[in-house]
């Protein structure tokens, strides 16, 4: 199109002087079968030649915005889309000996391009009409599914709120609902746990202070309904007293016991263990001269490990309290520290009773005694070791039992070093 436009203006910058009947001899002399209006004006945009007179033509001017722009020396091609046809229009500028002489339009209908637009427009629309059917069908069906799935899982929050701890949510796929459903079936079975502790923890509890209650009960009855001495009545209150001391004890260890099972983080610090030790059995050399057992500690390799100081004291205290409860008179308890590659061992081991191997797998279990009667005598109440194990775990360290009935036992703590030039723990 700009081509041809170029072509005429070509030849008729070779005429020298513009009027409508050479320019029509011109153009009529030219190829032009496809262009369907052609316009010549002079350089002041008064009008020369028009193929077709329109109402464009004002007082002999032509206003066309590609006239205007090509009379200030520019070629101009324009193209639009209306009413199903494609057209485009060009104008260039005509010189002659080197001035603006005037300039030529052109103007060309296609109509197939037109056809081709529109069922390019219409394909268009309905591909736009699929997609948007597609989406809102897509979110329909994923806005439904997924609020069924988190239907799911508000429905077992409800549940477990209601006191049912054993109800989990079954959750398919590898979303974030399902790693959602996966956190809280995780807490429901930590919630479970700690629901069956409390449980088991209280009926032991209960069980294990019936027993000096009842005593009481029945020391106190036979003060009221028999006639008594003043010296039998004093020896009961006397035993009244015994048991509600032993009822305090147990209380006090309970409490105790309870602390080692809450699961909230323990602050640590690093610690030498020789130290406690040391204190430990100053605290206790008084028992021990009681129950005449000697002490005596072998610092091998003391070490430096990441504990809380009260635990491992209280650790160290029941350990060493049992090994003089449960020893002979003239017997010893003794305390090892020594090292084993990145581990610090404690290990009390005393020359007492000892425990059977039957035995031997309960003792860490609450309330267990192995010979009720002399752990009574000695205002045992089954706690200590399962305190022991409870403080030695949180503290990411192992504890075992080794015993010889009638010739003694040993306890063997091991805890992860914590080597402070490494300033880590070795494990
Ligand atoms: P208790 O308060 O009864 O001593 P523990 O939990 O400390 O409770 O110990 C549980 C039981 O294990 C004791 O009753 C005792 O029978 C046995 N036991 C613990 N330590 C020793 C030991 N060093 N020698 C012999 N028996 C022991």
């Amino acid at each position: 199109m700009m081509e041809k436009c170029q072509l005429a203006a070509n030849e008729l910058e070779t005429l020298g002087v513009l009027n409508y009947q050479s320019v029509e001899n011109v153009l009529s002399s030219l190829e032009m079968t496809t262009v369907s209006r052609t316009i010549v004006t002079d350089n002041g945009g008064r009008l020369i030649y028009d193929s077709s007179a329109t109402d464009t033509m004002q007082s002999g001017f032509a206003v066309l915005p590609e006239i205007i722009q090509a009379l200030h020396g520019n070629d101009i091609f324009t193209w639009q889309y209306h009413n199903r046809q494609m057209q485009s229009k060009t104008a260039v500028p005509v010189y002659s000996y080197g001035q603006l002489a005037g300039c030529v339009y052109m103007m060309e209908q296609d109509p197939n391009q037109g056809i081709l637009i529109s069922s390019l427009q219409s394909n268009i629309l309905t591909i736009t009409i699929a997609l948007e059917i597609a989406v809102v069908a897509f979110s329909l069906l994923f806005s439904t599914v997924y609020s069924g799935r988190l239907r799911k899982i508000t429905t077992s929050m409800r549940t477990v709120r209601e006191g049912d701890y054993s109800h989990t949510v079954d959750m398919t796929g590898h979303d974030e609902l399902r790693a959602l459903s996966d956190d809280f079936n995780d807490l429901i079975h930590r919630l479970q746990r700690s629901e069956n502790k409390r449980r088991q923890f209280v009926s032991d509890a209960s069980h294990e202070l019936k027993t000096p209650l009842a005593s009481i009960k029945l020391l106190s009855d036979s003060i009221l309904q028999n006639e008594m001495d003043p010296d039998t009545i004093k020896e009961f209150v006397g035993d009244i007293g015994n048991e509600a001391e032993r009822l305090n004890r147990m209380s006090q260890k309970l409490l105790n016991l309870a602390k080692t099972e809450d699961e909230t983080p323990i602050s640590c610090e690093i610690t030498y263990i020789l130290p406690t030790v040391e204190k430990i059995c100053r605290i206790l050399s008084t028992l021990a001269l009681d129950q005449q057992v000697s002490i005596q500690v072998h610092a091998l390799q003391d070490s430096t490990i990441l504990i809380q100081e009260d635990d491992l004291s209280q650790v160290i205290m029941n350990l060493v309290e049992n090994g003089i409860k449960y020893n002979k008179p003239g017997g010893t308890v003794e305390i090892t520290l020594e090292r084993d590659r990145d581990f610090a061992l404690i290990t009390v081991s005393d020359t007492g009773v000892g425990i059977p191997e039957e035995s031997l797998e309960h003792i860490f279990e609450r309330f267990y005694r192995v010979d009720k009667a002399r752990s009574r005598s000695t205002g045992g109440s089954g706690l200590g070791l399962s305190i022991v194990k409870n403080m030695v775990e949180r503290n990411r360290g192992t504890i075992t039992a080794e015993s010889t009935p009638g010739a003694g036992t040993k306890f063997i703590v091991s805890f992860p070093v914590f080597d402070m030039e490494d300033g880590e723990n070795d494990q």
